[in-house]
């Protein structure tokens, strides 16, 4: 039984209905419990409170996976892709690529109960190596691409004055929420796909010329902090690689793990982490930007983003004093930066209960922001529904070191500028022309769909 008393659903049957269709997670009911965790996890992002039962959860869950990681029985849990990654693992037929994002790095010993603030993508390397993918590649080199088009793309609505704020559009969660319950904010988002999203396109179009194989030939799995993701590389207006290379019915990303679905393969597949070497990215994407892996901390894209508007309004880089921005760190959910030398505020904000006090402002006209960066997850990507679950009792501490993990990597870094990694140059020089080209709207840029223009299929 379920009460929408005012705004708040009075929750009495103590958990929350998840369709056998939804692309990103699953319940168990056997194994329910009814504790009502769940619930109120789903409370916190302001969904249950928007639905009029718990059978329309069932359609407009946005797949964030916040009920995923308090579950205390496993009842709710990612809708798991790893056992088919294992079986392509096991055959000599693709061409296995595999990506892994930004927060995963520095959350992902604590499933072997390791706890650290450093970046551990070395490791990984060498585990997904020792797994048998054939090229590993960093998603850090995809939030930088992002930043380079998105740089361009506010510029331009600037000079046009035209739907304003911009918010990000790299959360699906976020996206799913705006869809849904705020479709008359669809054109103040951001056109430019996630970067997991725009990767993916990369890999099968750009990179499959490199290694001169078909699209098809390559199977794309990303390794991510969330459990949306399972959900956005499904969707037909992302999947574009396809359609481009004359090879209909493929996707740019072909699975989704989770960071707890690599601890899974790990285990089942023995693999001893005492004994694995530090690797380097794989040629001929490398290492992205810190900037561009500061996108698993909330702040971060904004942060990385006035780092290259500065770069394309000024024709110089912001000297090194000026690349940190502290306001747009830590880990308060609604965080604030006037951006004097550009003439424009900046909003950093994560948790959707937080987003939408600001979504309110800005349809009362009442929002001073020019870009508004949205991430569904309190703090980011680091605390993301596929991360390492915590308790309650180190969840602070947990967060804060996977927080210092990124920022320490972009302190101590050379390499913190989206718009200089060597890859993205080339990829403009030989590939995309330039940023906003014809060619790069058609690849790396989306639109989007209200609740009302959804398909059917396309529905949980
Ligand atoms: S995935 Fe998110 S929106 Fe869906 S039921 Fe769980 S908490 Fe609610
Ligand atoms: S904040 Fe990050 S982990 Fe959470 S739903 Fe959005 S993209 Fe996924």
């Amino acid at each position: 039984m379920i009460e929408n008393k005012g705004s708040v659903i009075m929750n009495t049957k103590r958990d929350v209905l998840v369709s056998k269709n939804n692309k990103a997670i699953h319940k168990n009911n056997q194994k329910c419990i009814k504790c009502g965790y769940c619930i109120n996890a789903c409370q916190s992002m302001d969904i249950l409170n928007r639905c009029k039962n718990l059978e329309e959860l069932k359609e407009v869950c946005i797949n964030c996976g916040r009920c995923t990681l308090v579950c205390p029985v496993e009842a709710i849990r990612e809708k798991y892709n790893y056992q088919k990654v294992l079986k392509i693992l096991a055959s000599k037929k693709k061409v296995k690529v595999v990506s892994i994002a930004p927060a995963v790095r520095v959350a992902f010993e604590e499933e072997f109960g390791g706890f650290s603030n450093e970046n551990k993508e070395g490791i990984l390397v060498g585990i997904l190596k020792e797994l048998g993918f054939d090229y590993v590649f960093d998603i850090a080199s995809g939030a930088d691409l992002v930043i380079v088009e998105e740089a361009k793309e506010l510029q331009n609505r600037i000079k046009n004055n035209e739907h304003l704020p911009m918010f990000s559009s790299c959360c699906p969660a976020f996206i799913k929420y705006v869809e849904e319950f705020e479709p008359e904010l669809i054109p103040n988002l951001s056109t430019c796909k996630s970067p997991i999203a725009m990767f993916g396109t990369i890999i099968k179009t750009y990179f499959k010329e490199k290694i001169k194989v078909r699209a098809s030939d390559i199977i794309n799995v990303v390794i991510a902090p969330c459990t949306a993701k399972k959900e956005e590389i499904t969707r037909s207006e992302l999947n574009i690689a396809g359609v481009f290379e004359n090879e209909l019915g493929i996707h740019d990303t072909d699975y989704v793990l989770t960071t707890r679905e690599l601890a899974i393969l790990v285990k089942k597949q023995h693999i001893n982490l005492k004994k694995i070497k530090a690797k380097e990215f794989d040629n001929p994407i490398l290492a992205g930007s810190k900037a561009g892996l500061l996108f698993g901390s909330s702040g971060g894209v904004s942060e990385s983003l006035i780092r290259t508007l500065y770069y394309d309004l000024k024709h110089k880089n912001l000297s090194k004093d000026k690349l940190v921005i502290k306001e747009l760190r830590g880990s308060s959910n609604i965080k604030e930066y006037q951006a004097e030398s550009l003439n424009l505020k900046v909003c950093a904000v994560s948790g959707l209960s937080n987003a939408k006090k600001i979504l309110e402002k800005v349809k009362k006209g009442e929002c001073d922001s020019t870009f508004i960066e949205v991430m569904a997850c309190p703090m980011g990507c680091i605390n993301g529904g596929g991360q390492p679950k915590t308790t309650m009792l180190n969840k602070n501490k947990t967060l804060k070191l996977r927080m210092q993990g990124i920022l320490n990597a972009d302190l101590s870094s050379n390499n913190r500028l989206c718009h200089e990694n060597p890859f993205i140059k080339e990829l403009y020089a030989n590939f995309l022309d330039s940023p906003g080209s014809s060619k790069a709207y058609k690849l790396l840029h989306r639109t989007y769909l209200d609740k009302n223009t959804r398909s059917e299929n396309e529905k949980d």
